[in-house]
C-alpha cells in the first residue's frame, strides 16, 4: 500500500447506527477538526437520552436470536467481514488520518491490527468449544460451556479510531452478545464506517449499533440495568470513574487506561538497534499510544551516548500533515491537547531538566493553524518531576539516568502505571530476570512496542487497567462469557432414594 487513498464522502454530520440504520436525532453537536489545518471538517451528533435507549433496546431484542445462532454462522459472518474491511481499507485509512492526523502508513498498520482481532474471532467454533468430563460419578457426566452475557457496551478513545473498538465487538459478537458502541467524539468516522460493513456482512439488524456522543452518554451506559458489561479503553481519570460506576450498577468491567512506558537502555545493548527502536516508540503517532515509550532509562555510562544519538535521529524526523506520502509524524489530536503538552514542555524546564530539543511553536508552511508539536527531548530528567509522573500523551521523551539495572527495575515498578516497558541488552540473562521482575503487563526484550497480537490478550497492571481482564485474546472470549457447568445424569430406574449429604458422585 503506497498510493494516496481515494477520498471520503463521509456526510458533515456524523450520526449513529440504531437497528441497522443510520441515525440522526437533532440534539446537540460538536466539530470535528482535522488536526493537521485545524478546520472543522464534520460536525458529530451527540445522542439524545431517547436515542441511546432506543440503541440499547434494539440490542436487547436482537439478543436472543443471535445467541441461539451457531458460533459456525457467526464466524461467516467475521469472515464476509473482514473482507469488506479489506476492500474498503483505504477509505477507513483516510477517516483515520483526516480525523486523527497520524501519518498515512501508520494508519494502515493500525487498521492491519485491528483486522487481526477479527480473524480471530472468525476462529468462534474452536474458540467457544468449553470443557467436557464424562463419568465425573458413575452414569455422570460434567461439562463448562461458555454462555454470552447480552447486551454489552465498549467505550473507546480518539488515539486508536478504527483498532481499538475492533479489540471489543468482533470477540463479543462471535461469542453471542449484542453490542453499544460508543467511539470518540474526536474522531468518530471510522468506526461508524467499519461498523456499518457488519450489516453488509450479513450481521442482523439490531445486533451491533454505533452512538456518538460524550460523558453524558457515558454515563447513560453506565446507569443502563440493561447493559451487562462495559468495555473501556482511554485515561486513567476517566478509566477509574468507569471501573467505579459499572461496578456500582453491579456490571463486569475491563477499563484500560494511561501509561508512562519506560525503555531500559543496558551499556552492552546494541546501541544502533536501541536508538532506532526508541525514535519509532516515542514520536511515532506523535506519542499519542498508550504504549508509547516516553522514558528512556539510561543505565550506567551509556546515557551521553544515547542522548546524543536520540537527538540527531530526532532532528531528521518528518513532521508534517498526513496528505505528504513523507510524513513520518502528525499533529496532536486537539487545539487543548497541544497546549497541555506544551505546558507540560515549559514546566519541565523549569522543574530543571535539561531541555535538549524544543518542540513547542513547532511551525509548517501552510499548516499554521495545525495542532503540531516538534520532536521534544529531555535529559537529566528526575523522578520526582510532574513530566514523569505524569502522562503526556505526546511527542515528549525524558531521559533519565541511573547507575545499574537494579535501579532501573526499581524506579519502572516504583511508577504508578503499569502499561509497558521494554529493556535493550544483549545479555539473556539480564532480559530473562526483567521479564520475571517487571511489575508490568506487557514486556519487550530488544522489542520497542511489545504490543500483543490479536491471539494474546492486551492489558496493563497497576493504574493502566481496573478489573480482572485483559482485551482481546482469550482474556477477551472469558470477558464476553459466563462459565455454565452442567452435571448431567440419565438414570435407567424409574426410582431412586434422596440423598441427605454433600453429594459425592462415585
Ligand atoms: P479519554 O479518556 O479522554 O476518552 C476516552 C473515552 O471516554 C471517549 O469515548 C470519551 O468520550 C469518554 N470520556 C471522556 N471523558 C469522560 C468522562 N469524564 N466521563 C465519561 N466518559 C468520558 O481518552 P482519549 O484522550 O480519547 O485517549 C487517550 C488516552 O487513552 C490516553 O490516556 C491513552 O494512554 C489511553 N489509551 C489507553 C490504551 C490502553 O490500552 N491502555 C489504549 C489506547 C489509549
Amino acid at each position: 500500500m503506497s498510493t494516496a487513498p481515494e477520498t471520503t464522502t463521509a456526510a458533515p454530520l456524523i450520526g449513529h447506527v440504531i437497528n441497522g440504520q443510520r441515525v440522526l436525532d437533532g440534539g446537540r453537536t460538536q466539530p470535528v477538526y482535522n488536526p493537521a489545518t485545524g478546520e472543522v471538517i464534520r460536525q458529530v451528533a451527540l445522542a439524545e437520552t431517547d436515542t441511546v435507549t432506543s440503541a440499547i433496546a434494539a440490542a436487547e431484542t436482537a439478543f436472543p436470536e443471535w445467541r441461539d445462532t451457531t458460533p459456525l454462522s457467526r464466524a461467516r459472518v467475521m469472515f464476509r467481514f473482514k473482507g469488506l474491511v479489506e476492500k474498503h481499507a483505504e477509505t477507513i485509512v483516510a477517516l483515520i488520518t483526516e480525523e486523527h492526523g497520524k501519518v498515512l502508513d501508520d494508519a494502515r498498520g493500525e487498521l492491519q491490527r485491528g483486522i487481526e482481532n477479527i480473524e480471530y474471532a472468525c476462529g468462534a467454533p474452536e474458540l467457544l468449544k468449553g470443557e467436557h468430563s464424562r463419568n465425573v460419578g458413575r452414569g455422570v457426566d460434567s461439562w463448562s460451556e461458555h454462555q454470552p452475557l447480552g447486551v454489552v457496551a465498549g467505550i473507546t478513545p480518539s488515539n486508536f479510531p478504527a483498532m481499538v473498538p475492533l479489540w471489543m465487538y468482533p470477540l463479543a459478537l462471535i461469542c453471542g452478545n449484542t453490542f453499544v458502541l460508543k467511539p470518540s467524539e474526536r474522531d468518530p468516522s471510522a468506526a461508524l464506517f467499519i461498523g456499518e460493513l457488519l450489516k453488509e456482512a450479513g450481521l442482523p439488524d439490531g445486533v451491533f449499533n454505533v452512538i456518538q456522543g460524550d460523558k453524558t452518554i457515558v454515563d447513560l451506559i453506565l446507569k443502563s440495568q440493561d447493559i451487562s458489561s462495559v468495555s473501556f479503553v482511554g485515561s486513567t481519570p476517566v478509566a477509574k470513574y468507569i471501573y467505579e460506576q459499572s461496578a456500582r450498577n453491579l456490571k463486569r468491567v475491563q477499563a484500560l487506561g494511561g501509561a508512562k512506558n519506560h525503555l531500559v537502555v543496558m551499556p552492552d545493548a546494541n546501541l544502533e538497534q536501541a536508538v532506532d527502536g526508541i525514535i519509532g516508540a516515542a514520536y511515532g503517532s506523535a506519542g499519542e499510544r498508550c504504549m508509547a515509550v516516553s522514558v528512556a532509562v539510561a543505565v550506567g555510562d551509556i546515557a551521553d551516548e544515547l542522548v546524543e544519538k536520540v537527538n540527531y535521529k530526532a532532528q531528521t524526523l518528518k513532521v508534517g500533515p498526513w496528505t505528504d506520502l513523507e510524513s513520518e509524524m502528525g499533529p496532536v489530536i486537539s487545539k487543548e491537547h497541544k497546549e497541555k503538552i506544551e505546558n507540560y514542555i515549559t514546566q519541565g524546564a523549569e522543574e530543571g531538566a535539561k531541555l535538549i530539543s524544543d518542540g513547542r511553536n513547532y511551525k509548517i508552511q501552510g499548516y499554521e493553524n495545525g495542532y503540531f508539536i516538534g520532536p521534544t527531548l529531555f535529559d537529566n530528567v528526575k523522578k520526582d518531576m510532574r513530566i514523569y509522573k505524569e502522562e503526556i500523551f505526546g511527542p515528549v521523551l525524558s531521559v533519565i539516568r541511573v547507575n545499574n539495572f537494579d535501579e532501573a527495575l526499581q524506579l519502572i515498578n516504583d511508577h504508578e502505571f503499569g502499561n509497558g516497558t521494554s529493556i535493550y541488552t544483549r545479555d539473556g540473562d539480564v532480559g530473562r530476570t526483567f521479564a520475571n521482575k517487571i511489575k508490568i503487563g506487557m514486556v519487550g526484550i530488544n522489542i520497542p512496542i511489545p504490543v500483543p497480537v490479536a491471539y494474546h490478550s492486551f492489558g496493563g497492571w497497576k493504574r493502566s487497567l481496573f478489573g480482572d481482564q485483559h482485551m482481546h485474546g482469550p482474556e477477551g472470549v472469558r470477558f464476553y462469557t459466563k462459565l455454565k457447568t452442567i452435571t448431567s445424569k440419565w438414570p435407567t430406574g424409574l426410582t431412586s432414594d434422596p440423598d441427605f449429604i454433600m453429594p459425592t458422585l462415585n
